[in-house]
């Protein structure tokens, strides 16, 4: 049992997915050569490669059991589903599978909502699902493409600004939709959990306590403080009305450009410095500022990082 902060990629493929060309072997290989902590298995609409990556988990290595839920108008995971248990999207309406899931303390991830073909984009409301995937794949800068990821974290940042006051928000997650050898970990999703379980990195990620990594080797950290309070990424800060500092720490991105967004947008801007590690530090109150959450590009404007909120009350 790990406490802390632990890497994974829960949107990943074998073979058994159309287009994918692992192996359950070589996913549970690759998983561990990219340092990832856990994987989530999450095939189109079967279960039948659980048995096979259940048993290639370990200590260093948790795979949780889910399904890619590919529907005729988006596609969803079900994350933490029982072994070999199938979700029927076509067995009546979305919010009662979801329910399903839930109930079998199962978390449900809107996946790739803008994906640019038939079916890939998400038609359901986001109401209902515990988390967005607003990060899938590598962060291309040829267009079309990359209007999928951006797309995905303007819904999901319009969201958490319109309804984080009413305590109305959905973490943000990352994933790489692995279908192909080296994709694994482009991006991932680096999760505070008790221990590397199912349930304790479901309940990290279900909280928001995550942020999201474009690759192994960038590392982030972000806390605020009033007075003596302080908290971190997907936490609440009481702050009574005192001033608000937030600081973000970061490493691996040379040049990056570290922006703070609120429910007013973006509200600070700085760069790293060449070597790619500094701290950003930015104040404010919760009058003018209902979140604090930070992206980090790299000077092509390619996503190297970014949080979920730090919620102030
Ligand atoms: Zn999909
Ligand atoms: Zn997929």
């Amino acid at each position: 049992m790990v406490r802390g902060w632990h890497r994974g990629d829960c949107h990943v493929h074998s073979r058994r997915s159309h287009g994918g060309e692992l192996t359950p072997e070589q996913l549970a290989a690759a998983a561990r050569a990219a340092g990832l902590d856990f994987i989530a298995i999450t095939e189109h609409n079967t279960a039948d490669t659980h048995g096979a990556l259940g048993s290639l988990t370990g200590d260093d290595l948790l795979v949780i059991l889910g399904q890619e839920v590919v529907t005729d108008a988006g596609h969803w995971l079900a994350l933490g589903v029982g072994p070999g248990q199938v979700i029927d999207w076509r067995d009546g309406p979305v919010d009662r599978r979801v329910a399903e899931v839930r109930r079998g303390g199962g978390l449900c991830v809107v996946a790739h909502p803008f994906a640019p073909y038939p079916s890939g984009t998400f038609t359901y409301p986001f109401d209902g699902f515990d988390a967005v995937e607003v990060w899938n794949g590598r962060w291309r800068s040829d267009l079309p493409w990359n209007a999928d990821n951006e797309a995905a974290l303007a819904a999901w940042g319009g969201d958490l600004a319109a309804g984080v006051r009413q305590g109305r928000w959905r973490p943000a997650i990352g994933n790489s939709d692995a279908h192909l050898a080296g994709q694994l970990g482009t991006p991932q999703t680096v999760v505070r959990a008790a221990a590397r379980t199912t349930a304790a990195v479901l309940a990290g990620l279900r909280a928001g306590h995550c942020w999201i990594a474009g690759s192994a080797g960038i590392r982030l950290s972000c806390a605020a403080g009033a007075g003596a309070r302080a908290a971190g990424i997907g936490e609440h800060l009481r702050t009574d009305g005192e001033p608000v500092v937030v600081r973000a720490e970061i490493s691996g991105v040379p040049s990056g450009v570290v922006t703070f967004h609120t429910d007013r947008g973006r509200t600070h801007r700085d760069v790293l410095p060449r070597d790619g590690t500094g701290s950003v530090r930015w104040s404010t109150s919760v009058r003018d500022s209902a979140f604090v959450r930070v992206e980090v590009r790299h000077p092509t404007g390619h996503m190297a990082a970014l949080t979920n909120p730090i919620i102030l009350t």
